[in-house]
């Protein structure tokens, strides 16, 4: 299960599958702090990481499905309507007897954000390995580890379930490694990171996540280390500036940031990283698939909800044909 298989599976191997929360954001419309009076909100908004990954690999042209939990609610029932609109196999999403998870969001002055979570006593934090996941994920040709969906009990064993199955198929594994702090904190936490590293095709981290997971706070050699144990292609996200491709042959492609007007930075990195790994499983060489994402993550940031900004192929084709910045054709 380390690093033997070279490069990702094609799409004819199978679907490419996640695991996690589904969520709805709802936002408040005016910037300041926090929930504590009353106010004006806008949602609910279909959410959670992995959703909006998975959403994203449908609409630009992947198989694609999730194993995940909603309620019995018109908050899960919105989420499984867009995803089921937009091409996702929803067969292994569990409608359980627990309110759908929502996040409430709101802008500080100062750009922070403040927070109100119902995730771990609601559905999204009861994910169950039913028959229907476990078909999904006999049948998968990629599995997407999203980091944020550790924080989910259980959820990890069904992860490294899933990487087990997929690479003896002859399948490939990418990570977001965007993971709790606390969860990196003590040795098995430590110990799952390295497991599912080993196995990891695509890395796929942003800001700090690199120097976290790699032990070396020096980009090149962070990159250089992790892509001499095993894994094939790291694409490092970098905000309005763009993104970074490297590869073990000491291969680097730098794509500058698209200028456009940031509504909602919310879900860039999942919409990106989506983009990136369906166009190299189409086919598509790294450079290709490194303007696409780089497209799909700006044109992301333009719309309000975490979710509304996902791009066909042919929404991206306008984009481009429409932005005279950015990176070298
Ligand atoms: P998140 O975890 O919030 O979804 P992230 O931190 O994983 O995001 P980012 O680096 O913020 O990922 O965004 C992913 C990609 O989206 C960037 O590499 C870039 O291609 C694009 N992007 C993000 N923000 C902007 C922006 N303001 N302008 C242009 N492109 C952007
Ligand atoms: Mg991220």
């Amino acid at each position: 299960m380390t690093g033997t298989v070279q490069g990702l599976a094609t799409e004819a191997l199978g679907p490419t599958i996640t695991i996690g929360e589904i969520l709805v954001e709802i936002m408040a419309t005016t910037v300041g702090d926090g929930f504590l009076e009353p106010q004006s909100l806008m949602g609910p908004y279909p959410s959670g990481a992995p959703a909006i990954f998975i959403d994203q690999v449908s609409r630009v042209g992947g198989s694609a499905g999730i194993v995940a939990s909603v309620g019995d609610d018109d908050f899960g029932r919105l989420n499984i309507e867009r995803l089921a609109r937009d091409g996702v196999d929803v067969s292994a999403i569990s409608v359980i007897d627990k309110p759908t998870g929502s996040a409430f969001v709101r802008y500080r002055q100062d750009g922070g954000r403040n927070f109100v979570f119902n995730i771990a006593h609601s559905a999204a934090g009861d994910i169950r390995m039913t028959d229907a996941a476990r078909a999904l994920i006999d049948r998968a040709g990629h599995v997407h580890v999203m980091g944020s969906a550790f924080a989910i009990p259980g959820v990890s064993d069904m992860l490294s379930t899933a990487v087990a199955s997929v690479k003896a198929r002859g399948g490939s594994v990418s990570l977001d490694p965007n993971i709790r702090a606390e969860l990196l904190a003590d040795a098995s936490g430590q110990a799952l990171l390295a497991n599912i590293l080993a196995a990891t095709d695509l890395l796929l981290p942003s800001g700090e996540e690199l120097f976290v997971i790699s032990g070396h706070s020096d980009e090149a050699f962070a990159t250089a280390h992790l892509l001499k144990s095993g894994v094939s292609e790291i694409v490092l996200k970098r905000g309005r500036d763009g993104a970074t491709f490297f590869s073990p042959d000491a291969h680097r492609i730098d794509a500058t940031g698209f200028h456009v007007k940031e509504i909602d930075p919310t879900g860039a990195g999942d919409i990106f990283g989506a983009t990136y790994l369906t166009c190299r499983r189409m086919g598509m060489a790294p450079d290709r698939a490194l303007v696409l994402a780089n497209a799909a993550g700006a044109r992301s940031v333009t719309r309000q909800g975490p979710m509304e900004g996902v791009s066909t192929l042919s929404d991206l084709d306008t984009f481009l044909a429409s932005v005279t910045t950015g990176v070298p054709a």
